[in-house]
């Protein structure tokens, strides 16, 4: 059931108050509210005094904690009064609150490889989703631990899940052209997926699998902290970037995704599929040099 943020004894001229702060809170595109859990002792006083209702909305938190709060809870004003003319719409419905990606800590290089094996090892005979019961081996990653440059695809296919590991079948070929092209060998970049168990037939990963998995991705890319992720398709910008968008309006540029710049591009297994787009990814893949510093490897 949702949770009111108000009292349920605030008095109507108070909650009235209360609705005007969050109408002006939205005027200025504030829409999504947050507070501190409530001090029982708090409200009780509020319960008993008689303050004035300035005094008593200096008892609601400003944004402040990662908590949501379910703003559906304020009584919208009934029909045909003042509230609800067309000037002052009534607040739109709460819509699903993401947590906002926080600044991960950073891990000695030193350290990198163990924090890495540590999850895997958290990852275990993974079991929790329905992918495990298809696979022969999870496909955790390959690469450097101290990578600058970090590539994220969608899932093992049958290759990749037949040797454990990452971008080794048709893809993984125009892949690692993909990296020579840029100047980097395979060694120096870190490979990984959204999920690490391949779907059946190569399907796109569930939702409920993707969001499992991708977990123990975000944790990765964590440990590594790249200077640059390549998002490879629509599966790993979706994931990374917590919204479904056509890979048109993401790719081109840049995007900040905690504490690194997230490039998005084709994956190459669609690449194969239709080389001419092989121009646009490299235009992407530019960028991301941009952005390390690289310069193309002379011709030659
Ligand atoms: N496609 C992917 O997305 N990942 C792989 O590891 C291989 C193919």
């Amino acid at each position: 059931m949702a949770q009111s943020p108000v009292s349920p004894k605030m008095d109507p001229a108070t909650r009235d108050a209360l609705i005007e702060r969050v109408r002006f809170y939205r005027d200025l595109g504030l829409t999504e509210f947050y507070r501190r859990p409530v001090d029982p002792a708090l409200l009780a006083s509020l319960d008993t005094t008689t303050s004035s209702h300035s005094e008593q909305l200096q008892g609601v938190e400003e944004p402040a904690s990662l908590t949501p709060v379910d703003v559906d809870g304020i009584d919208e004003p009934q029909p045909g009064s003042p509230q609800t003319s067309q000037e002052n719409p009534p607040i739109p419905p709460r819509k699903p609150i993401f947590t906002p990606p926080q600044q991960p800590a950073i891990t000695p290089a030193a350290d990198r490889a163990a924090a890495l094996q540590l999850i895997r090892d958290d990852i275990g005979d993974c079991t929790r989703c329905a992918l495990h019961k298809g696979r022969n081996k999870i496909v955790f990653a390959d690469g450097s631990p101290d990578a600058r440059l970090l590539f994220v695809g969608e899932g093992p296919g049958a290759d990749e899940d037949a040797q454990g590991i990452p971008f080794v079948g048709k893809a993984g070929q125009l892949l690692n052209n993909m990296i020579v092209a840029m100047g980097l060998r395979r060694d120096q970049v870190y490979i990984a997926n959204v999920v690490k168990c391949r779907p059946p037939g190569n399907r796109t990963p569930e939702p409920e699998e993707g969001n499992t998995c991708s977990q123990f991705l975000f944790r990765q890319i964590d440990v590594v902290r790249p200077q640059v992720i390549v998002a490879l398709g629509a599966t790993a910008a979706t994931y990374l970037l917590g919204q479904r968008q056509p890979l048109a309006g993401l790719r081109g540029r840049v995007h900040a995704w905690r504490g690194s710049q997230l490039i998005v591009t084709y994956h190459p297994a669609y690449l194969l599929r239709d080389p001419r787009q092989k121009k646009e990814a490299w235009a992407d893949l530019q960028i991301a040099m941009r952005e390390l510093g690289l310069n193309p490897p002379a011709k030659g």
